[in-house]
C-alpha cells in the first residue's frame, strides 16, 4: 500500500466511522449472533497475494459490524463507559502515524515530555495535591498506564519492593522470601475484579475486608484487620482504596482510611477508574477527601473522559520508589543523564516498550478544554438523576441506593427473581444493555449513562423499554 492508496483508504475508514456513529440510534445495542458466527465464515488462512482494501471495508460492513456490541450507543447502560470521541480518534490516529516507543527520554522526546505537560494538566484539573505533580519541587509525578488493573498491580509490587528494602536495611539477618511470604493487602469486598486478581499476580495475600452497610471501608475495620495480621506475625503492606466501587459507585473515606496507612507505615493506593474524572468539577472533589494521605492514585480518562481506551491516568508521591523497584539496565537502554525530572518511564510500568497514549489525552483535553469536559460529567449526571426519578414514577420499583454520578441501581419491589426476569428478558431483546449488581444481598438492575450521545429522549427510551417489559412481566405475576 503505497501512500496515495493510504489517504484514500484512511478518509474512507473516517467516513465510516462517522457514518457510524451519526445512525447509531438505528442499530440494536446487542448484536444478534451466535457464537461462532465469525470463525466458521472467516478463512482458515492468512491471505497469501495482497488484497484491496475496498474489499476490506465491506466485509468490515458485511461480517464485522454485525458482531459488534455497540459501547457508544446512547442506549447502551451495562458496566461503566468506554470512553471514545473524534477528538480521542484523531489522537490514536496521530500516534500510530509516528508509531514510536517512548521507553526513555531519546527514544522520543516529545512522546516522554507530551506525557509529564498532560499529566501535570489533569493532576492539576482534578485538584490533586500537588506533591504528586511533576511540576512541584519534591519526586511525584504522573504515568498513563495502560488500565486500572495495571495501576493497581504496579502500586502493589512498588509497595512490597519498598517494605522488603526497609525490612532488609533495619534487619540484615532476615530473608528476603521470607519477608515477602507474610506481607497481605488489604481492600474492601466491592472491590473490582483486577484489584484481587493485583493480589493474585503479584503474589500477596489480598483481604477483601467487610464494607459497611453503604458499601464503604471503615478506617475501624482496616485498623482492625492491621492489628489482627500483625499479631499472627504478618506484615500489612498494600492498602487499596476504591472511590467509585463498580458495584455501586461507592466511595471509601479516605481520610479515615489515610491516616491509619500513614500510622502503619503501609502505601495508599487509590482506585477511582470511573468515578475520578468527576473530579474535575470542583462540587464533587470533598468524596476524595484525604487524598494527601495516599501513596499513588490512579483513575481512567479512557472510561468517563472521551479517552479511547487505553489511557489510565496514575499518580505517585514518589516517583524514586518505581525506580527502585523496576529499574533493569542494559547498555542498549543508556540514556542522556540530564538534572532535569524528566523520567525514564520505562522504570514506571511494567512493560518496556510503551506507546504514544498521550498524543490523544492532548488532543482530548485541547478539544473539549476543562469546561467542556465538566459540562460532559454533569449532563451525565444529570441525565442519571432524570431516569432515578422516571423510575421513582412506578411504585413497582425501589431506587436503593442513592444514585451516585452516572449509575443509578433499581429493582422491583415485589423480589428478586422478577427483577432477574426483567433483566434476562431485556438483554433478550436487544434494544437495550444493562448488567446486574447487588446491594445490601438484594439483586439490583445497574443502569449507568455511558454514551457522551445520549441525551433525555434516548434515557426516555430506555425508561419506556423497560417499563413495557416490566407491564409483561407483571401480567405474567412471577414471583
Ligand atoms: N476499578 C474499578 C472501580 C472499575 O470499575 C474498573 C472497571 O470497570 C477497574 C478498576 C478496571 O479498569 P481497567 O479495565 O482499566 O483495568
Amino acid at each position: 500500500m503505497d501512500s496515495e492508496q493510504f489517504r484514500e483508504f484512511g478518509k474512507a475508514a473516517i467516513d465510516l466511522i462517522a457514518d457510524y456513529i451519526d445512525n447509531i440510534r438505528k442499530r440494536d445495542v446487542l448484536p444478534s449472533v451466535e457464537p461462532g458466527y465469525l470463525v466458521d465464515v472467516m478463512p482458515e488462512n492468512a491471505p497469501e497475494k495482497p488484497e484491496d482494501w475496498k474489499d476490506i471495508i465491506q466485509d468490515f460492513n458485511q461480517m464485522i459490524l454485525p458482531g459488534v456490541t455497540h459501547w457508544h450507543s446512547p442506549r447502551f447502560h451495562a458496566f461503566y463507559p468506554t470512553g471514545s470521541s473524534y477528538a480521542s480518534i484523531v489522537g490514536n490516529i496521530l500516534a500510530d502515524g509516528l508509531g514510536v516507543i517512548g521507553f526513555s527520554w531519546m527514544s522520543s522526546p516529545a512522546c516522554t515530555e507530551l506525557e509529564v505537560v498532560t499529566m501535570n494538566w489533569l493532576g492539576k484539573l482534578l485538584g490533586l495535591p500537588e506533591e504528586f505533580l511533576n511540576c512541584s519541587p519534591g519526586r511525584g509525578g504522573g504515568v498513563i498506564q495502560g488500565s486500572a488493573s495495571e495501576a493497581t498491580l504496579v502500586g502493589l509490587l512498588v509497595a512490597k519492593d519498598k517494605i522488603v528494602r526497609k525490612l532488609l536495611q533495619d534487619h540484615p539477618s532476615l530473608d528476603d522470601g521470607d519477608i515477602k511470604k507474610k506481607l497481605v493487602a488489604y481492600t474492601s469486598d466491592q472491590c473490582n475484579s483486577s484489584v484481587e486478581k493485583a493480589g493474585l499476580l503479584g503474589a500477596m495475600k489480598m483481604r477483601l475486608l467487610k464494607s459497611d452497610s453503604e458499601g464503604r471501608l471503615r478506617g475501624e475495620m482496616l485498623k482492625k484487620a492491621f492489628d489482627e495480621d500483625i499479631a499472627m506475625g504478618l506484615i500489612p503492606c498494600y492498602v487499596i482504596a476504591n472511590l467509585g466501587t463498580t458495584g455501586t459507585c461507592a466511595f471509601d473515606p479516605l481520610y479515615e482510611l489515610g491516616p491509619i496507612c500513614n500510622e502503619y507505615d503501609v502505601w495508599l493506593h487509590v482506585d477511582a477508574a470511573y468515578a475520578g474524572t468527576a473530579f474535575i468539577c470542583p462540587e464533587y472533589r470533598h468524596l476524595m477527601k484525604g487524598v494527601e494521605l495516599a501513596d499513588s492514585f490512579d483513575f481512567n480518562p479512557h472510561k468517563w473522559m472521551n479517552v479511547n481506551f487505553d489511557c489510565s491516568a496514575m499518580w505517585v508521591k514518589d516517583g524514586h520508589d518505581l525506580i527502585k523497584a523496576f529499574d533493569v539496565q542494559r547498555i542498549y537502554l543508556d540514556d542522556i543523564k540530564t538534572e532535569t525530572k524528566i523520567p525514564d518511564y520505562r522504570h514506571w510500568q511494567m512493560p518496556l516498550g510503551r506507546r504514544f497514549r498521550a498524543l490523544k489525552l492532548w488532543t482530548v483535553l485541547r478539544i473539549y478544554g476543562a469546561e467542556g469536559l465538566r459540562s460532559h460529567i454533569r449532563n451525565h449526571i444529570s441525565l442519571a438523576q432524570h431516569f432515578a426519578r422516571l423510575v421513582r414514577t412506578d411504585d413497582r420499583f425501589l431506587v436503593e441506593p442513592e444514585p451516585s454520578m452516572g449509575l443509578v441501581c433499581f429493582r422491583f419491589k415485589q423480589g428478586d427473581n422478577v427483577t432477574k426476569t426483567l433483566l434476562e428478558r431485556l438483554t433478550k431483546k436487544k434494544n437495550v444493555y444493562m448488567v446486574a449488581g447487588s446491594y445490601r444481598g438484594r439483586y439490583v438492575i445497574r443502569f449507568v449513562v455511558c454514551s457522551r450521545l445520549t441525551n433525555k429522549d434516548d434515557i426516555e427510551f430506555s425508561w419506556n423499554k423497560i417499563k413495557e417489559e416490566a407491564n409483561l412481566i407483571s401480567s405474567e405475576e412471577i414471583h
